[in-house]
């Protein structure tokens, strides 16, 4: 177990991850957001030539997500950008960006895993490990309390391009996904969406030119295992009732929430 040595962060138990860990204060996760948006030109949650049809359809599937996810450290924000590249991100602080490159490809389903995927990055606080191991807890309170103006300020937007040109580690991938069925079945959403959509962007980069890999996809090397630890996990999940009021999750054979006394649900769409 590590401890929490310096200002800026706390060692807290995350229901995401089920580990104890060592993670930036929030409040300090928040502010650099901000920095970020500011540094890379997303003042706003719709950036680009984006209608109000695509920015709803976002917002009402992330929404639903939300719902469900495990308890979040911040409220989380939902943007578009007018791009065609295969491509969603998180900013620190919890604002999930989707190009409509994706929005043009995937079922409500699949954008719902997409969506689920990027909120499993933000329940298991990716962005604020990458970002500390990266730059160290000082250096991160210092760029918050400059809000943006201090000489260090500039690491953080190249910190973050990194991230997302590279992408995240592989093991913060596979939680990712992990995370992802386990919010979407648990929000009524088929959770095979992320199947079949790890499987249309394969299809993509098949028909594709060499060179022209979809970010979502470059950034998210798609390994075999990481499709057979989806199918995994949605095998997992079958059978199992949640319950609409406290989202607990129990075996098939109790009916009603040990917590609340609520009749529960099957998991819709899990077939
Ligand atoms: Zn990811
Ligand atoms: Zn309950």
């Amino acid at each position: 177990m590590t401890f929490c040595l310096s200002a800026g962060c706390a060692t807290v138990y995350n229901p995401a991850t089920e580990r104890e860990e060592t993670v930036l204060d929030p409040a300090i996760e928040s502010a650099l957001g901000s920095v970020a948006k500011a540094q890379m030109g997303l003042a706003s949650l719709k950036v680009g030539r984006v209608t109000g049809e695509q920015m709803a359809r976002v917002q009402a599937i992330g929404a639903r997500i939300a719902r469900s996810s495990d308890p979040l450290a911040f409220p989380v924000q939902f943007g578009v950008i007018q791009d065609k590249t295969l491509n969603a991100f998180t900013l620190p602080g919890g604002t999930i960006y989707v190009h409509t490159g994706i929005l043009d490809k995937a079922s409500d389903d699949e954008l719902a895993a997409v969506i689920a995927h990027e909120m499993g990055h933000v329940a298991a606080r990716h962005v604020a490990k990458h970002l500390q191991a990266d730059l160290g807890f000082t250096v991160l309170v210092n760029i918050a309390a400059a809000a943006g103006v201090g000489p260090e300020s500039a690491r953080l937007a190249d910190s973050l391009y990194g991230l997302f040109s590279r992408g995240f580690s592989r093991r913060d991938e596979l939680e990712a996904d992990r995370l992802a069925v386990r919010y979407s079945s648990r929000a009524g959403v088929d959770p095979e969406g992320l199947v079949s959509f790890f499987e249309k962007i394969q299809r993509e980069e098949q028909e594709r030119p060499m060179g022209r890999v979809p970010v979502w996809q470059s950034t998210h090397p798609l390994t075999g295992d990481r499709i057979k630890q989806a199918k995994e996990e949605i095998e997992k999940l079958k059978g199992r009732r949640f319950c609409p009021v406290c989202g607990r999750e129990y075996p098939g054979q109790v009916r009603f929430c040990e917590r609340d006394g609520t009749p529960l649900k099957e998991k819709r769409g899990v077939r």
